[in-house]
Protein backbone atom coordinates (compact mmCIF):
# COMPACT_ATOMS: atom_id res chain seq x y z
CA UNK A 1 0.00 0.00 0.00
CA UNK A 2 0.69 3.51 -0.60
CA UNK A 3 3.12 5.16 2.17
CA UNK A 4 3.03 9.19 1.22
CA UNK A 5 4.77 9.67 4.40
CA UNK A 6 5.39 12.79 5.33
CA UNK A 7 7.61 13.44 8.29
CA UNK A 8 5.53 13.24 11.54
CA UNK A 9 6.71 13.65 15.25
CA UNK A 10 5.42 10.78 16.40
CA UNK A 11 5.55 9.48 20.41
CA UNK A 12 7.76 6.54 21.99
CA UNK A 13 5.99 3.28 20.43
CA UNK A 14 4.14 2.18 23.73
CA UNK A 15 4.62 -1.50 25.07
CA UNK A 16 2.42 -3.92 23.32
CA UNK A 17 -0.69 -4.54 24.66
CA UNK A 18 -1.07 -7.31 27.05
CA UNK A 19 -1.65 -10.66 25.38
CA UNK A 20 -5.37 -12.06 25.78
CA UNK A 21 -5.64 -15.30 27.35
CA UNK A 22 -4.94 -18.37 25.70
CA UNK A 23 -7.99 -20.12 23.86
CA UNK A 24 -9.59 -22.92 24.41
CA UNK A 25 -7.80 -25.94 22.98
CA UNK A 26 -8.58 -26.83 19.53
CA UNK A 27 -8.75 -29.91 17.61
CA UNK A 28 -6.61 -30.45 14.37
CA UNK A 29 -7.00 -28.91 11.33
CA UNK A 30 -9.92 -30.83 9.27
CA UNK A 31 -12.38 -29.55 6.97
CA UNK A 32 -13.34 -30.28 3.11
CA UNK A 33 -13.60 -27.72 0.51
CA UNK A 34 -15.92 -28.25 -2.98
CA UNK A 35 -16.81 -26.25 -5.64
CA UNK A 36 -20.56 -28.38 -6.50
CA UNK A 37 -21.94 -25.39 -8.49
CA UNK A 38 -20.02 -23.43 -10.54
CA UNK A 39 -20.70 -23.04 -13.78
CA UNK A 40 -19.25 -25.30 -16.30
CA UNK A 41 -15.25 -23.68 -17.66
CA UNK A 42 -13.62 -24.03 -20.64
CA UNK A 43 -10.62 -25.70 -20.29
CA UNK A 44 -9.07 -23.86 -23.71
CA UNK A 45 -9.91 -20.55 -22.52
CA UNK A 46 -8.28 -20.94 -18.87
CA UNK A 47 -6.34 -18.12 -17.32
CA UNK A 48 -2.59 -18.23 -17.63
CA UNK A 49 -0.55 -19.06 -14.77
CA UNK A 50 0.29 -15.75 -12.52
CA UNK A 51 3.20 -17.54 -10.55
CA UNK A 52 3.50 -20.95 -9.65
CA UNK A 53 2.17 -22.51 -6.31
CA UNK A 54 4.68 -24.52 -5.22
CA UNK A 55 4.05 -28.46 -5.59
CA UNK A 56 5.10 -29.30 -2.08
CA UNK A 57 4.06 -26.95 0.63
CA UNK A 58 5.80 -27.19 4.41
CA UNK A 59 4.03 -27.40 7.69
CA UNK A 60 0.69 -27.67 8.22
CA UNK A 61 -1.28 -25.79 5.80
CA UNK A 62 -3.82 -28.03 3.97
CA UNK A 63 -4.41 -27.45 0.11
CA UNK A 64 -7.87 -27.43 -1.60
CA UNK A 65 -7.28 -26.99 -5.49
CA UNK A 66 -10.44 -26.47 -7.30
CA UNK A 67 -9.22 -26.28 -10.57
CA UNK A 68 -11.26 -23.94 -13.22
CA UNK A 69 -14.20 -22.71 -12.10
CA UNK A 70 -16.76 -20.79 -14.48
CA UNK A 71 -18.69 -17.46 -13.52
CA UNK A 72 -22.20 -16.49 -14.61
CA UNK A 73 -22.89 -12.90 -14.30
CA UNK A 74 -18.75 -12.56 -12.80
CA UNK A 75 -19.36 -14.88 -10.16
CA UNK A 76 -19.05 -18.54 -9.40
CA UNK A 77 -21.30 -20.63 -7.76
CA UNK A 78 -21.17 -21.36 -4.27
CA UNK A 79 -17.45 -22.27 -2.57
CA UNK A 80 -18.61 -24.44 0.20
CA UNK A 81 -15.97 -25.01 2.94
CA UNK A 82 -17.06 -27.56 5.71
CA UNK A 83 -15.06 -26.80 8.72
CA UNK A 84 -14.62 -29.66 11.40
CA UNK A 85 -12.27 -28.40 13.61
CA UNK A 86 -9.04 -26.53 13.96
CA UNK A 87 -9.22 -23.57 11.56
CA UNK A 88 -7.16 -20.96 11.72
CA UNK A 89 -7.94 -18.86 8.69
CA UNK A 90 -8.82 -19.54 5.15
CA UNK A 91 -6.45 -17.80 2.07
CA UNK A 92 -8.70 -18.18 -0.85
CA UNK A 93 -6.20 -17.80 -3.92
CA UNK A 94 -7.38 -17.06 -7.58
CA UNK A 95 -6.31 -16.35 -10.95
CA UNK A 96 -8.51 -14.39 -13.59
CA UNK A 97 -7.66 -13.58 -16.97
CA UNK A 98 -4.84 -10.65 -17.66
CA UNK A 99 -7.01 -7.91 -17.76
CA UNK A 100 -9.64 -8.84 -15.03
CA UNK A 101 -9.88 -7.94 -11.20
CA UNK A 102 -10.58 -10.88 -9.01
CA UNK A 103 -12.51 -10.54 -5.65
CA UNK A 104 -13.55 -12.33 -2.91
CA UNK A 105 -17.19 -11.64 -3.66
CA UNK A 106 -19.35 -12.78 -0.46
CA UNK A 107 -18.21 -14.90 2.13
CA UNK A 108 -20.93 -16.30 4.43
CA UNK A 109 -19.88 -17.71 7.53
CA UNK A 110 -21.45 -20.36 9.64
CA UNK A 111 -23.70 -18.27 11.56
CA UNK A 112 -25.20 -16.79 8.81
CA UNK A 113 -23.43 -13.66 8.70
CA UNK A 114 -22.20 -11.99 5.42
CA UNK A 115 -18.65 -11.33 6.57
CA UNK A 116 -17.66 -9.97 3.22
CA UNK A 117 -21.27 -8.97 1.76
CA UNK A 118 -21.83 -7.63 -1.81
CA UNK A 119 -24.55 -5.09 -0.48
CA UNK A 120 -23.00 -1.72 -0.37
CA UNK A 121 -23.66 0.29 2.61
CA UNK A 122 -26.25 3.40 2.49
CA UNK A 123 -25.19 6.48 1.70
CA UNK A 124 -20.93 6.06 1.58
CA UNK A 125 -19.21 9.15 0.60
CA UNK A 126 -18.17 9.37 -2.43
CA UNK A 127 -14.42 9.99 -0.85
CA UNK A 128 -15.00 6.40 0.60
CA UNK A 129 -15.69 5.08 -3.28
CA UNK A 130 -13.12 6.26 -4.20
CA UNK A 131 -10.97 4.47 -1.76
CA UNK A 132 -13.42 0.97 -2.45
CA UNK A 133 -11.81 1.19 -6.28
CA UNK A 134 -15.47 -0.42 -7.32
CA UNK A 135 -15.73 -2.97 -5.11
CA UNK A 136 -17.77 -0.17 -1.70
CA UNK A 137 -19.30 -2.97 -0.80
CA UNK A 138 -16.48 -5.93 0.10
CA UNK A 139 -14.08 -2.71 0.92
CA UNK A 140 -16.40 -2.14 3.70
CA UNK A 141 -17.32 -5.16 4.61
CA UNK A 142 -16.37 -6.02 8.05
CA UNK A 143 -14.21 -8.98 6.40
CA UNK A 144 -12.56 -6.14 4.30
CA UNK A 145 -11.32 -7.62 0.84
CA UNK A 146 -9.65 -5.46 -1.85
CA UNK A 147 -10.31 -6.21 -5.81
CA UNK A 148 -7.08 -7.34 -7.09
CA UNK A 149 -5.82 -7.53 -10.80
CA UNK A 150 -5.02 -10.76 -12.62
CA UNK A 151 -4.72 -12.72 -9.80
CA UNK A 152 -5.70 -12.39 -5.64
CA UNK A 153 -5.61 -14.07 -2.55
CA UNK A 154 -8.14 -13.09 0.16
CA UNK A 155 -7.58 -13.84 4.02
CA UNK A 156 -10.49 -15.28 6.23
CA UNK A 157 -11.36 -14.14 8.48
CA UNK A 158 -8.84 -10.95 8.65
CA UNK A 159 -10.17 -9.32 11.76
CA UNK A 160 -10.86 -11.15 15.08
CA UNK A 161 -14.61 -9.63 14.84
CA UNK A 162 -14.67 -12.70 12.65
CA UNK A 163 -14.47 -16.09 13.88
CA UNK A 164 -13.08 -19.00 12.49
CA UNK A 165 -16.13 -21.38 13.04
CA UNK A 166 -16.55 -25.03 12.68
CA UNK A 167 -19.32 -25.45 10.58
CA UNK A 168 -19.86 -24.50 6.99
CA UNK A 169 -19.09 -21.23 5.31
CA UNK A 170 -19.67 -20.03 1.63
CA UNK A 171 -17.69 -18.26 -0.03
CA UNK A 172 -18.26 -16.76 -3.83
CA UNK A 173 -15.53 -15.25 -6.26
CA UNK A 174 -15.60 -12.30 -8.58
CA UNK A 175 -14.30 -11.66 -11.92
CA UNK A 176 -14.70 -8.36 -13.80
CA UNK A 177 -13.54 -6.06 -15.88
CA UNK A 178 -11.96 -3.00 -14.32
CA UNK A 179 -13.65 0.24 -14.03
CA UNK A 180 -12.39 3.15 -16.49
CA UNK A 181 -13.13 6.78 -15.90
CA UNK A 182 -15.82 6.77 -18.69
CA UNK A 183 -17.31 3.37 -17.17
CA UNK A 184 -16.59 3.52 -13.15
CA UNK A 185 -18.62 -0.01 -12.68
CA UNK A 186 -16.61 -2.88 -13.25
CA UNK A 187 -18.05 -5.30 -15.69
CA UNK A 188 -18.98 -8.99 -14.80
CA UNK A 189 -16.79 -11.08 -16.81
CA UNK A 190 -17.85 -14.85 -17.64
CA UNK A 191 -14.29 -16.20 -18.94
CA UNK A 192 -13.03 -19.41 -16.07
CA UNK A 193 -10.88 -18.67 -12.99
CA UNK A 194 -8.89 -20.85 -11.15
CA UNK A 195 -9.40 -21.58 -7.21
CA UNK A 196 -7.04 -22.55 -5.22
CA UNK A 197 -7.94 -22.55 -0.94
CA UNK A 198 -5.82 -22.67 1.55
CA UNK A 199 -6.53 -23.17 5.18
CA UNK A 200 -4.08 -22.46 8.21
CA UNK A 201 -4.36 -24.48 11.66
CA UNK A 202 -4.51 -22.13 15.02
CA UNK A 203 -1.27 -20.76 15.92
CA UNK A 204 -0.31 -19.22 18.93
CA UNK A 205 3.33 -18.78 17.76
CA UNK A 206 5.50 -19.65 14.37
CA UNK A 207 8.37 -18.22 12.54
CA UNK A 208 8.55 -16.55 8.80
CA UNK A 209 10.83 -17.34 6.47
CA UNK A 210 12.26 -14.00 4.68
CA UNK A 211 13.98 -14.60 1.14
CA UNK A 212 15.90 -11.05 0.51
CA UNK A 213 16.43 -9.96 -2.82
CA UNK A 214 19.28 -7.18 -3.71
CA UNK A 215 19.31 -5.32 -7.14
CA UNK A 216 22.84 -3.42 -5.66
CA UNK A 217 20.83 -0.60 -4.73
CA UNK A 218 23.00 1.58 -1.92
CA UNK A 219 25.60 -1.10 -3.01
CA UNK A 220 23.48 -4.17 -0.89
CA UNK A 221 24.50 -7.44 -2.42
CA UNK A 222 23.52 -10.85 -1.48
CA UNK A 223 27.48 -10.90 -0.84
CA UNK A 224 27.68 -7.79 1.27
CA UNK A 225 24.12 -7.56 2.75
CA UNK A 226 25.00 -10.22 5.37
CA UNK A 227 27.36 -8.04 6.86
CA UNK A 228 26.06 -4.65 6.37
CA UNK A 229 25.11 -2.79 9.31
CA UNK A 230 22.50 -0.60 7.42
CA UNK A 231 20.82 -4.21 6.35
CA UNK A 232 21.15 -5.81 9.73
CA UNK A 233 19.48 -2.96 11.47
CA UNK A 234 16.72 -3.04 9.40
CA UNK A 235 16.30 -6.65 9.71
CA UNK A 236 16.54 -5.67 13.75
CA UNK A 237 13.58 -3.77 13.42
CA UNK A 238 11.55 -6.16 11.54
CA UNK A 239 12.48 -8.88 14.14
CA UNK A 240 11.76 -6.74 16.90
CA UNK A 241 8.91 -5.91 15.69
CA UNK A 242 7.11 -9.45 14.53
CA UNK A 243 8.63 -10.84 18.32
CA UNK A 244 5.36 -8.53 20.10
CA UNK A 245 2.93 -11.23 17.93
CA UNK A 246 5.30 -14.30 18.74
CA UNK A 247 6.28 -14.56 15.14
CA UNK A 248 9.90 -15.46 14.47
CA UNK A 249 11.25 -13.60 11.09
CA UNK A 250 13.99 -16.10 9.93
CA UNK A 251 15.73 -17.70 8.13
CA UNK A 252 16.47 -15.19 6.14
CA UNK A 253 18.32 -15.67 2.43
CA UNK A 254 20.24 -13.43 0.57
CA UNK A 255 20.22 -13.44 -3.40
CA UNK A 256 21.10 -11.15 -5.96
CA UNK A 257 18.23 -9.62 -8.12
CA UNK A 258 18.66 -7.50 -11.44
CA UNK A 259 19.87 -4.16 -11.46
CA UNK A 260 17.87 -2.77 -13.67
CA UNK A 261 15.13 -2.85 -11.19
CA UNK A 262 17.06 -0.36 -9.08
CA UNK A 263 14.62 2.42 -9.78
CA UNK A 264 10.76 0.97 -10.26
CA UNK A 265 8.49 3.47 -12.82
CA UNK A 266 5.07 2.49 -11.59
CA UNK A 267 2.04 3.33 -13.39
CA UNK A 268 1.26 7.28 -13.02
CA UNK A 269 -1.57 9.00 -10.99
CA UNK A 270 -2.15 5.11 -9.02
CA UNK A 271 1.43 4.82 -7.85
CA UNK A 272 0.93 0.70 -8.06
CA UNK A 273 1.51 -2.04 -10.60
CA UNK A 274 3.81 -1.27 -13.65
CA UNK A 275 7.35 -2.18 -12.98
CA UNK A 276 6.40 -3.00 -9.60
CA UNK A 277 4.83 -6.49 -10.81
CA UNK A 278 7.42 -6.92 -13.63
CA UNK A 279 9.76 -7.22 -10.20
CA UNK A 280 7.82 -9.26 -8.25
CA UNK A 281 7.56 -11.63 -11.08
CA UNK A 282 11.46 -12.44 -10.56
CA UNK A 283 11.06 -13.75 -7.50
CA UNK A 284 12.58 -17.24 -7.36
CA UNK A 285 14.19 -17.90 -4.77
CA UNK A 286 15.67 -21.40 -3.50
CA UNK A 287 13.50 -21.99 -0.75
CA UNK A 288 9.66 -20.92 0.38
CA UNK A 289 9.15 -17.43 2.19
CA UNK A 290 8.09 -13.94 2.15
CA UNK A 291 10.12 -12.16 -1.16
CA UNK A 292 11.27 -8.77 0.07
CA UNK A 293 13.05 -6.79 -2.66
CA UNK A 294 15.71 -3.78 -1.55
CA UNK A 295 15.60 -1.46 -4.97
CA UNK A 296 16.67 2.93 -4.14
CA UNK A 297 13.63 4.53 -5.40
CA UNK A 298 10.20 4.61 -7.18
CA UNK A 299 9.12 6.52 -9.56
CA UNK A 300 5.66 7.96 -10.11
CA UNK A 301 3.94 11.27 -11.49
CA UNK A 302 0.43 12.29 -10.33
CA UNK A 303 -0.97 15.34 -12.26
CA UNK A 304 2.53 17.65 -12.88
CA UNK A 305 4.84 16.03 -9.98
CA UNK A 306 6.81 13.15 -9.57
CA UNK A 307 5.86 11.81 -6.13
CA UNK A 308 8.25 8.96 -6.34
CA UNK A 309 10.58 9.57 -3.35
CA UNK A 310 7.90 10.07 -0.96
CA UNK A 311 6.75 6.16 -1.22
CA UNK A 312 8.82 3.90 1.30
CA UNK A 313 8.01 0.47 0.25
CA UNK A 314 4.81 -0.92 -1.71
CA UNK A 315 3.59 -4.56 -1.14
CA UNK A 316 2.04 -7.24 -3.91
CA UNK A 317 -1.05 -7.80 -2.03
CA UNK A 318 -2.70 -7.45 0.88
CA UNK A 319 -3.20 -10.08 1.57
CA UNK A 320 -0.51 -11.62 -0.71
CA UNK A 321 -0.24 -14.92 -1.32
CA UNK A 322 1.55 -17.23 -0.22
CA UNK A 323 4.08 -20.32 -1.46
CA UNK A 324 3.79 -18.57 -4.75
CA UNK A 325 6.87 -17.56 -6.64
CA UNK A 326 6.95 -15.63 -9.88
CA UNK A 327 3.60 -13.96 -9.49
CA UNK A 328 3.14 -10.60 -9.61
CA UNK A 329 1.75 -9.87 -6.24
CA UNK A 330 4.48 -12.12 -3.92
CA UNK A 331 6.06 -9.80 -2.25
CA UNK A 332 7.02 -6.60 -0.87
CA UNK A 333 9.02 -3.79 -2.34
CA UNK A 334 11.59 -1.50 -0.10
CA UNK A 335 13.45 1.92 -1.03
CA UNK A 336 16.71 2.58 -0.17
CA UNK A 337 16.55 6.35 -0.85
CA UNK A 338 13.50 6.52 1.51
CA UNK A 339 15.00 5.64 4.56
CA UNK A 340 17.94 8.06 4.19
CA UNK A 341 20.86 6.17 5.53
CA UNK A 342 18.84 5.32 8.38
CA UNK A 343 18.46 1.10 8.80
CA UNK A 344 15.53 1.64 11.31
CA UNK A 345 13.94 3.72 8.79
CA UNK A 346 14.28 0.74 6.21
CA UNK A 347 13.43 -1.57 8.60
CA UNK A 348 10.21 -0.09 10.03
CA UNK A 349 9.00 0.72 6.15
CA UNK A 350 9.88 -3.01 5.60
CA UNK A 351 7.89 -3.84 8.70
CA UNK A 352 4.90 -1.97 7.73
CA UNK A 353 4.47 -3.28 4.46
CA UNK A 354 4.82 -7.32 5.36
CA UNK A 355 1.83 -6.53 7.81
CA UNK A 356 -0.04 -5.83 4.65
CA UNK A 357 1.36 -8.81 3.05
CA UNK A 358 0.00 -10.94 5.81
CA UNK A 359 -3.33 -8.92 5.61
CA UNK A 360 -2.94 -5.75 7.96
CA UNK A 361 -5.06 -2.63 6.81
CA UNK A 362 -3.73 0.48 7.98
CA UNK A 363 -5.13 1.53 11.44
CA UNK A 364 -6.61 4.95 9.92
CA UNK A 365 -6.47 5.49 6.08
CA UNK A 366 -5.24 8.54 4.70
CA UNK A 367 -7.51 12.20 4.99
CA UNK A 368 -7.23 12.36 1.27
CA UNK A 369 -10.34 10.11 1.88
CA UNK A 370 -12.46 12.55 3.07
CA UNK A 371 -13.30 13.85 6.48
CA UNK A 372 -15.34 10.43 7.79
CA UNK A 373 -11.85 8.61 8.54
CA UNK A 374 -11.83 5.12 7.42
CA UNK A 375 -10.60 2.93 10.30
CA UNK A 376 -9.65 -0.85 10.19
CA UNK A 377 -11.73 -3.47 11.96
CA UNK A 378 -9.90 -4.46 14.47
CA UNK A 379 -11.39 -3.92 18.33
CA UNK A 380 -8.02 -3.13 20.00
CA UNK A 381 -6.36 -0.22 17.42
CA UNK A 382 -8.47 2.16 19.49
CA UNK A 383 -10.16 5.04 17.51
CA UNK A 384 -8.17 7.82 19.20
CA UNK A 385 -6.10 10.12 18.41
CA UNK A 386 -2.71 8.92 19.85
CA UNK A 387 -2.93 5.22 20.26
CA UNK A 388 -4.04 4.82 16.45
CA UNK A 389 -0.81 6.77 15.21
CA UNK A 390 1.60 5.21 18.02
CA UNK A 391 0.92 1.88 15.72
CA UNK A 392 2.99 0.32 12.46
CA UNK A 393 0.16 0.22 10.90
CA UNK A 394 -1.26 3.95 10.55
CA UNK A 395 -0.93 5.19 7.09
CA UNK A 396 1.86 7.32 7.77
CA UNK A 397 3.54 5.52 10.33
CA UNK A 398 7.58 6.90 11.30
CA UNK A 399 8.95 5.05 13.85
CA UNK A 400 6.40 3.35 15.75
CA UNK A 401 6.58 -0.39 15.44
CA UNK A 402 3.47 -1.10 18.29
CA UNK A 403 1.31 -4.03 17.16
CA UNK A 404 -1.62 -4.52 19.07
CA UNK A 405 -2.53 -8.51 20.16
CA UNK A 406 -5.46 -8.26 17.83
CA UNK A 407 -3.09 -7.11 15.58
CA UNK A 408 -1.13 -9.70 16.01
CA UNK A 409 -3.41 -12.22 15.44
CA UNK A 410 -3.84 -11.47 12.50
CA UNK A 411 -0.60 -11.66 10.98
CA UNK A 412 -0.03 -15.32 12.68
CA UNK A 413 -2.95 -16.37 10.05
CA UNK A 414 -1.30 -15.81 7.11
CA UNK A 415 -0.29 -19.04 5.76
CA UNK A 416 2.97 -18.01 5.20
CA UNK A 417 3.61 -17.88 8.99
CA UNK A 418 4.40 -21.37 10.06
ZN1 LIG B 1 0.53 1.13 4.31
Amino acid sequence: MLRLAPLLACALPALAACPPPPPPVEGPLRLTVAAPSAPAADPSDAPPADGALAATLPGDVEVFDLGLLGTSGGLTGDIVVEVASGLGALQVRVWGQPDAVVVLWRAVSPDGAAVVDDTEPSSLPETHRAFAQGFPAQVFSMNRVFASPQSGAFLVPNTPRVSAADGTWRLVVGHFTPGSEAAPTPAPLDRPVRVVVLASPVREQGSLPLNLHLTGARGLTAATAPDDSFLQDALTVIRQSYAQADIEVGPVSYQDAPVEWQVVDLVDDVCAGGELFDLLRTGAAPSLGLDLFVVEAFTCRIGPSEVGASIGGLAGGLSGPAFVQGSSHAGVVIATGFAAGSGTRLGTVAAHELGHFLGLYHTRESSVFGADPIFDEIDDTYEDAASIRDNLMFFAVEDSTTLTADQSAVLRSHPLVQ
